[in-house]
């Protein structure tokens, strides 16, 4: 099984849909077994957005520290889900980082619509709900750095008896 982190941004516990969007990663299945609320500071996301995302080498200065300001306005809830290709069934259901381009169905199609124009006008990060690990390498990386061994959990959820056969419920 595979893991992959998800971060609700300070956009989406602040607009109360943590909720409704993480039911539609368990109701496709993905198992929680990482989470918790904290309020990181800049220190924390340069590592998440540079160190590991490489943002600002890709989008320049100007996107970068806009993006790390609209992080910390703000508590954000951090998820590992595990599931079976875990990483690119989570960014499936994510969609386009720019929410105008986000198809229907996705999280970011759904629940914004926002452009990337109208974010650097403002001088905001664009608000797209939730983070999600881009690749398993990168899953890995943002695994280990936002929590420690001991805030995973193995389980087996039900529904594990149809793609592991011999796990026990
Ligand atoms: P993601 O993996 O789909 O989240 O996209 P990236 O790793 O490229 O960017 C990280 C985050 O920075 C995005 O989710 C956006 O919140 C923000 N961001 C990225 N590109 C832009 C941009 O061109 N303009 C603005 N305003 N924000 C951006
Ligand atoms: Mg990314």
């Amino acid at each position: 099984m595979e893991k992959t982190l998800i971060v609700f941004k300070p956009d989406a516990v602040q607009r109360g849909i943590v909720g409704e969007v993480l039911t539609r990663f368990e109701r496709a299945g993905l198992k929680i077994v990482g989470t918790k609320m904290l309020q990181p500071d800049y220190d924390h996301f340069y590592q998440h957005y540079e160190g590991i995302g490489t943002l600002k080498s890709r989008k320049g200065d100007e996107i970068f520290e806009s993006q790390l300001a609209s992080m910390q306005e703000g508590p954000v809830i951090a998820m590992v889900l595990e599931g079976v290709e875990a990483v690119e069934t989570v960014r499936k259901m994510v969609g386009d980082t720019e929410p105008k381009k986000a198809a229907p169905g996705t999280i970011r199609g759904d629940y914004a619509h926002v452009t990337y124009g109208q974010a650097a006008s403002i001088g905001r990060g664009v608000a797209n709900i939730i983070h999600a690990s881009a690749d398993s390498d990168e899953a890995q990386k943002e695994i280990n750095h936002w929590f420690s061994d001991s805030e995973l959990h193995d389980y087996s959820a039900v529904h594990e008896k149809f793609t592991q056969p011999g796990k026990k419920a």
